[in-house]
């Protein structure tokens, strides 16, 4: 550990609760849509839109608005009506309003870290809304920089440590996803610490045991505190 200089945070589910409100708004489509079919059903439809969509649109809230608009046409047979339609635009723009809540122990270990270590967020999905929710989040001054991309693989983390100016083995990422803040981090030769979070978007799930001496399991962010600050 002594050879880290930079640490990534990654920020949804890392240190702020995300995707409950995306759960959330699939809860309230699903029940609009309940006369066509069962809520199981219509998740699984549009997983599999969102899944198709995310190489035109990338991650976020606007795309899932436009991935629910798709399903309900789709389930429906075209028959959706208009407010219908203005209803899901609606929960989307709801959910863009709501309020930041940092995870328990976050700021903590950001203040803890801050000035000992070059630290940075690392964050893939919609560029303006991430950008509000570290406005938002108060957290940006412990930032030295941001890093928003439209995904979080090898390529993007090569690039990032480029940019840092750093060999990869003095960056550590720490984020709640294993697909999207771990393995690629590990294959591309930094550490990570992998902080779980209670609930995962069912596309980032992935049945993976680590094995890597650059890798640490940690049940809470302040855990990262006994590796860092011996
Ligand atoms: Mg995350």
């Amino acid at each position: 550990m002594k050879e880290i200089q930079v640490i990534a945070f990654d920020a949804d589910d890392t240190l702020w609760s995300n995707e409950p409100f995306f759960q959330e708004t699939e809860k309230k489509f699903c029940d609009m849509l309940e006369d066509y079919l069962p809520h199981h059903t219509i998740s699984r439809e549009l997983l599999e839109i969102e899944i198709q969509n995310l190489a035109l649109y990338g991650y976020g809230i606007k795309s899932m608005i436009l991935s629910m608009i798709e399903t309900a046409i789709r389930i429906s047979d075209k028959t959706i009506g208009v407010d219908a339609i203005e209803k899901i635009i609606n929960i989307g723009k709801e959910m863009l309003d709501k309020p930041i809540e940092l995870l328990e122990g976050v700021e903590d270990v950001l203040k803890a870290l801050h000035g000992k270590y070059r630290l940075v967020m690392a964050t893939k999905g919609d560029l303006l809304d991430q950008e509000k929710k570290l406005v938002k989040s108060g957290l940006a001054k412990y930032f030295h920089h941001t890093e928003i991309v439209s995904e979080k693989k090898e390529a993007e983390y090569t690039k990032l440590i480029k940019h840092l100016d750093i060999p990869a083995h003095q960056f550590l990422m720490i984020g709640n996803s294993l697909k999207s803040d771990i393995l690629p981090v590990l294959n591309v030769g930094g550490h990570a610490f992998h902080v779980p979070f209670h609930t995962t978007w069912a596309y980032e799930k992935i049945e993976h045991t680590i094995e890597h001496p650059h890798f640490r399991q940690l049940t809470h962010i302040k855990e990262a505190l006994q590796y860092l600050l011996p």
